[in-house]
């Protein structure tokens, strides 16, 4: 699948050129990105995590020639390919450790140079949601500022952290494990993807939303979502923000819950690092400021800082959306992979 929409002509575009990849548990993005994070060329490819990573390191190694050629550019002229994965991960080692979206197939795989050598280039290699977190530091709303955090909602909770032009991603490559803080030592508190109980992420990311509305269904509650169910509707974090839209109160308690935890862990973070911004991103946004739900999701965010962090930090630190939606992992990977090679 290639798309065309928002891109810039190669006459456009600055020199020197990056390629830019996103690899993820369904599809790998792949773009060609000029100097200024301007987009010249997407391709999309499925990733089938269940051939295996040889046939994903070849097939990626195709892929970004392919890229690099419907925007014009010979390999010669790509300088570098930044290469951003779901972890975790080893940066600095160009491994995977353990990636829960890819499956244990890709367990200690080394990625990084597997894929240099199908495409012959030189690959920087990141974690998927510091890529996204960058992207917009470097041409999205993060631009304005030299400290920011990006939060991105998904199957997952994603985190990348950005100080000073610097990703903070620690001694272990797992500085912006955000997702998996502690934030309930309750005997029922709910279970992450990670498998460990009173994880933010199993509060504020996609799966938390269906298990609770799951749950709700099972409760007997009254939920407009049930009787979509019954019709063969398919449940998803999509389906139950549409239904809180829409007045169903079930749906909307579970949403205005996701922005609480998300508002707790946003006050953990403004004490630990203090940006001046923290972003929310990822696949759920809930229309962002486009829609009533999106502004009152951001809203509740804002209430929940306001009464549990200091006043300077909840007074001082901005709260936005990002703006890249889903290709600010590779203009991400492209923007680390040119900081790497200057
Ligand atoms: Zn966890």
């Amino acid at each position: 699948m290639s798309e065309s929409n928002n891109c810039i002509s190669l006459e456009q575009a600055k020199a020197p050129f990056f390629v830019g990849i996103d690899l993820g548990g369904t599809n790998t993005k792949f773009g060609v990105v000029d100097d200024n994070g301007q987009t010249i060329a997407r391709l999309s490819i499925p990733t089938r995590v269940s051939e295996g990573p040889d046939q994903a390191a070849t097939r990626i190694g195709e892929a970004i020639l392919e890229v690099a050629q419907a925007a014009g550019l010979t390999k010669d002229q790509v300088k570098a390919v930044g290469l951003a994965s779901a972890g975790t991960m080893d940066i600095p080692g160009g491994r995977l450790m353990v990636p829960a979206n890819l499956g244990p197939l890709w367990n200690y795989y080394p990625i990084r140079d597997r894929v240099s050598a199908a495409c012959g280039l030189p690959v920087i290699f990141a974690n998927d949601a510091d890529a996204a977190a960058y992207g917009e530091y470097w041409i999205g709303p993060g631009k304005e500022y030299q400290s920011m955090i990006m939060l991105t909602l998904g199957t997952g909770l994603g985190c990348g952290i950005i100080y000073n032009d610097m990703i903070i991603s620690g001694a272990h490559s797992h500085g912006g494990e955000y997702g998996h803080t502690l934030v309930d030592l309750l005997p029922n508190a709910r279970v992450c993807g990670c498998g460990k109980a009173g994880h933010l992420e199993a509060y504020v990311s996609a799966t938390s939303v269906i298990k609770r509305m799951k749950e709700a269904i099972e409760a007997g509650k009254s939920t407009s979502v049930a009787k979509l169910l019954e019709q063969g509707a398919q449940l998803d974090a999509k389906l139950v923000g549409d239904e809180a839209a829409k007045g169903d109160q079930v749906s909307l308690e579970i949403v205005m819950d996701v922005a609480r935890y998300l508002g707790v862990g946003m006050i953990n973070l403004m004490h630990t690092i203090d940006p001046e911004c923290i972003l929310i991103g990822g696949a759920m946004t809930f229309g962002k400021n486009e829609t009533e739900l999106g502004r009152a999701f951001k809203e509740k965010v804002r209430q929940t800082i306001n009464e549990g962090a200091y006043k300077v930090l909840a007074e001082n630190t901005v709260i936005e959306y990002a703006e890249l939606g889903g290709d600010a992992g590779y203009i991400g990977a492209a923007g680390i992979a040119r900081a790497a090679v200057e």
